[in-house]
């Protein structure tokens, strides 16, 4: 059985450090807010080459409140991918106003810049680009296109900790960058919990507020805010975390690495394509192939947890009806949803786990 992801075997690699950081939240008896939380948004920061961070509950309230911050609501507009986790579009509805979709790119995934002019509005107020899989957006196009238009970029950074275009990491080009450390992402916590990293003083300031019930002091609020804290016991893991964040990177680059050696030259498996500029961390290695529910289901059955991310786009899941898109209307993401397939790709997999799994992928491709 090799899984899609493994946390156990991440945990058992740092187990005395985890047990020593929640033993000192223990001692400590600050849970939420505190020494704990400052030290790891500082290092968060600072990873990412922002000047501020802020920790919330989760990654979907980091999307929420980043929104808030930057004054978008009621009658707004917030332009994103249709081929996302939910979360991306459920935020702009939570935060007042009206997720408008543009199509991917099909060699990547990602959202088309080329098509945001068509998306764009006199009521956009953000573009929320998402790096999907851990691939950088291209972050120069779509900055200069929010700039010309005057609309705030608020990045989807949830799957892509630590990934760089033209150098520079993914969270810090957009007016707020929002990360999750839901367990399963690159950098995950035990539980839930998010980030919103800025390099805006004014724009990091109201997200603080707006985490903890739009207050400044005790009893003083300036704003209905929100209970939505990263708390201690959480920080102090993910800075256990933090400091591995760049090698467990750099083993599943290795990975998709190994994968593609050993996966071109099959003319049924598309490959993901990675765009100039972009450092991808491989959150997902997402291939292409035909008759993919068949695929999957006999992967799963030869033991391999392969995943599907995601079978339908956003625009045809019942809960985004009230928006009234519906089939055809972004055919890239439509065709990319029936023909995604996630391999495992996490840090603590072994050579020889990646060349079985390559094999039975060849295997449950033949015709029957
Ligand atoms: C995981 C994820 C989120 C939401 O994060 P949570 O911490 O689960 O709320 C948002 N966007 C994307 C693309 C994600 O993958």
């Amino acid at each position: 059985m090799i899984p899609l992801i493994d946390l156990k075997a991440q945990h058992e690699s740092i187990r005395s450090e985890l047990d020593e950081a929640v033993a000192r939240v223990v001692d400590s008896s600050e849970f939420v807010l505190g020494g704990e939380l400052a030290r790891f948004e500082d290092e968060f920061a600072r990873y990412c080459g922002a000047a501020h961070a802020v920790g919330v509950g989760n990654g979907t309230d980091a999307l929420i409140l980043a929104l808030k911050a930057l004054g978008v609501g009621e009658g707004d507009e917030v332009v994103t991918t249709p081929f996302t986790f939910s979360a991306s579009a459920e935020a702009i509805i939570h935060a007042g106003a009206k997720p408008v979709f543009v199509d991917i790119e099909a060699g990547t995934l990602n959202l088309d810049p080329a098509r945001l002019d068509d998306a764009l509005s006199l009521r956009t107020k953000a573009i929320i680009p998402v790096h999907l899989f851990g691939q950088p957006c291209r972050m120069d196009a779509i900055i200069e296109i929010a700039e010309e238009h005057g609309v705030a970029v608020v990045e989807d950074s949830a799957q892509a900790h630590g990934a760089r275009y033209g150098g520079r990491r993914t969270g810090s080009f957009g007016a707020a960058g929002c990360f999750s450390f839901y367990p399963g992402k690159n950098l995950g916590a035990l539980g839930d919990a998010g980030i919103v990293v800025s390099s805006s003083r004014m724009i990091a300031e109201r997200v603080r507020m707006l985490r903890d019930h739009g207050r400044k002091e005790k009893y003083t609020h300036e704003v209905v805010g929100f209970n939505s804290r990263l708390d201690c016991l959480q920080a102090a893991v993910l800075s256990v975390k933090l400091r591995r964040l760049d090698e467990w990177n750099e083993r599943r680059r290795k990975h998709a690495a190994h994968y593609r050696r050993l996966l071109t030259g099959d003319e049924r498996v598309g490959l993901p394509e990675v765009s100039e500029g972009a450092e991808h961390v491989y959150h997902l290695f997402v291939v292409r192939v035909p008759d993919r529910d068949r695929v999957v289901e006999r992967m799963r059955g030869e033991g391999i947890g392969v995943g599907v991310h995601y079978p339908a786009p956003l625009h045809l899941q019942a809960s985004f009806r009230e928006l009234g898109y519906g089939a055809g209307d972004f055919p890239v993401a439509e065709k990319a949803a029936a023909e995604v397939l996630s391999l495992p790709v996490y840090p603590e997999l072994s050579e020889t786990q990646i060349e079985f799994i390559s094999e039975v992928l060849g295997r449950s491709l033949q015709r029957r």
